[in-house]
């Protein structure tokens, strides 16, 4: 234990999530939990205290080959596609309710895997991914083609339609920052669309995955249209995304794995959707109410202690009121009680790992030797888990790294604009571009810059307005597809063209 810690200690754990630890490592194959081929195991630890609290099965190649093998079947006799979208629908809803009768459980797993506050996983990682599975549920009877009359064919002699057709089976590869939310937002869409699927949750925190994995067994869904399967990044994910038999490949995660990935799915040109990484700028006009602004501006980087694909990383204010809203960010921060996951008052817990814990601290450290001055944080409050203090940087240059690179960590760069198009060129500098946030009561000043930003998604005057509704995903190095709403379904489909002459 560190002498200097202000760290509480984690609470103990509840006696269900005890039984859910200590369970033997299995993978969820064809509806029923399956020994592996071999006895390769990884280690799972709770991100507060740094200690092991299970481990899981990493994954062989037979073991991933047979859980392709059975969304293969699944998919191919019909037994999912060939249902009534009605009853898919009710089924996809089943799970929605059960996952909402196991909130108080899957969260505490998820706080214990994850590290993120138990208020955060009970209020929003559950609620959400309920969300999405009883939104995607209603896009199973909704989905359908369309009728086209041909251009260069006399009308009446060519019937053409367009059917919209479940892609196959999809392997799904998700990261560990909101492990269940992630999972869910992948499996709902496949599933309404009709396809089957191999979900690999990232090796940090397979817990929630691997739970959820009983409620689709108790919904009573067919044995074989979703199959977990835990397993290294290297290993088990690249023989998903190389596998024959595979049709599609949803990839959630860095942006470095998403090219790797991007590669290798190109020997059997699957379909890929990659959502990755991003270095999201919140650019405040002068005309704002600092107070509520500052809020959300700390909102947008230490939520989730800044592991988040959208976080609100660099900071754009007007020379005007630069300084009193860094005050404010700073003097918000200061609420933010850094503290282990399942502390009732705790509002940013650890990080995720060991490795990310020192990743942070290298780039803050690396700021520094740069240049950039910390206006508070930039150091860890101690504790035996992998807390990091939120942080603000100033003094910064375009050009350091604190500003280029995805930190995934609580850290702020702030900088100073004069003049609305600077700032968007400013903004644009980066090679990601996932979201952008906008502070202002200017609705032109906001519609006009909203329109020059270089970013799936654009919010104004709110932090993270994601939306189940809402697509979600990013333009240049952060990805490409999109997920949620109904292009969140479709990207689980194909086009048919049909056309009959008369
Ligand atoms: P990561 O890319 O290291 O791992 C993500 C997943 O990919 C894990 O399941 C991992 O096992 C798997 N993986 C790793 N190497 C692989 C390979 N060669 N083949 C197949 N699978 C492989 O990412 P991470 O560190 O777990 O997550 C953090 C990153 O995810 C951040 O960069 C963040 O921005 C990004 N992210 C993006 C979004 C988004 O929607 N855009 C959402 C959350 C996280």
């Amino acid at each position: 234990m560190n002498e200097m810690t202000s760290i509480a200690a984690q609470p103990a754990y509840s006696d269900a999530v005890k039984k859910a630890l200590a369970r033997e490592p299995a993978l969820f194959i064809d509806g029923e939990w399956v020994a592996s081929t071999h006895d390769k195991r990884i280690a799972v630890y709770d991100p507060s205290t740094g200690k092991q609290i299970a481990s899981v099965v990493d994954a062989s190649d037979a073991d991933v080959d047979k859980a392709v093998a059975a969304a293969r079947r699944a998919f191919d006799d019909g037994r999912w596609t060939g249902l009534p979208p009605y009853q898919r629908q009710r089924l996809i809803e089943k799970l929605a309710d059960l996952l909402e009768a196991a909130t108080a459980e899957m969260a505490e797993i998820e706080s214990i895997d994850n590290g993120k506050p138990r208020a955060a996983s009970q209020g929003y990682d559950i609620p959400r991914s309920v969300q999405t599975l009883r939104y995607a549920a209603g896009w199973a009877t909704r989905m359908s083609g369309e009728q086209v009359d041909p251009a260069g064919m006399p009308t009446g002699t060519v019937h053409a339609y367009i059917r919209r057709e479940p892609v196959g089976v999809a392997a799904q590869i998700v990261p560990w920052n909101f492990p269940l939310m992630m999972a869910v937002q992948k499996i709902a869409p496949a599933l309404a669309a009709g396809c089957t699927l191999v979900l690999k949750p990232a090796e940090q925190t397979p817990l929630s995955a691997l739970r959820f994995a009983d409620l689709v067994a108790e919904a009573g869904l067919p044995a074989g249209v979703v199959n977990i399967v835990t397993g290294l990044g290297e290993t088990a994910g690249d023989r998903l995304v190389r596998h024959p038999d595979v049709d599609k490949v949803a990839f959630t995660g860095s942006t470095e794995v998403g090219k790797i990935i991007n590669r290798a799915a190109t020997d059997t040109l699957k379909r890929v959707t990659l959502e990755l990484g991003g270095k999201s700028p919140v650019i405040v006009l002068p005309d704002v109410d600092v107070a509520r602004t500052a809020r959300g501006a700390a909102m947008s980087i230490f939520m989730n202690s800044g592991q988040v694909c959208i976080a609100g990383s660099r900071l754009f204010a007007h020379r005007d009121i630069f300084d009193s809203l860094i005050e404010a960010v700073a003097a918000n921060a200061a609420g933010w009680k850094v503290g282990p996951s399942l502390a009732p008052d705790t509002m940013m817990g650890p990080l995720v790992s060991d490795e990310q814990h020192a990743r942070v601290l290298g780039y803050i450290e690396a700021g520094r030797k740069e240049g950039a001055s910390v206006v508070c944080g930039g150091d860890t409050p101690g504790g035996d888990g992998w807390f990091v203090n939120p942080t603000i940087l100033v003094d910064v240059k375009p050009e350091m790294k604190v500003v280029r690179e995805e930190i995934f960590g609580p850290v702020l760069a702030a900088q100073r604009y004069d003049d609305l198009d600077d700032v968007a060129k400013a903004a644009n500098d980066t090679t990601y571009g996932l979201a952008a946030t906008i502070w202002t009561r200017d609705v032109s000043a906001m519609h006009q810059l909203a329109a020059k930003l270089k970013a799936g998604m654009v919010w104004g005057n709110a932090p993270a307005l994601a939306d189940v509704a809402l697509p979600f995903g990013g333009y240049k190095q952060s990805g490409f597809g999109r997920e949620s709403g109904r292009y969140g379904v479709e990207a689980y489909t194909e086009l048919k063209t049909v056309a009959i002459a008369l």
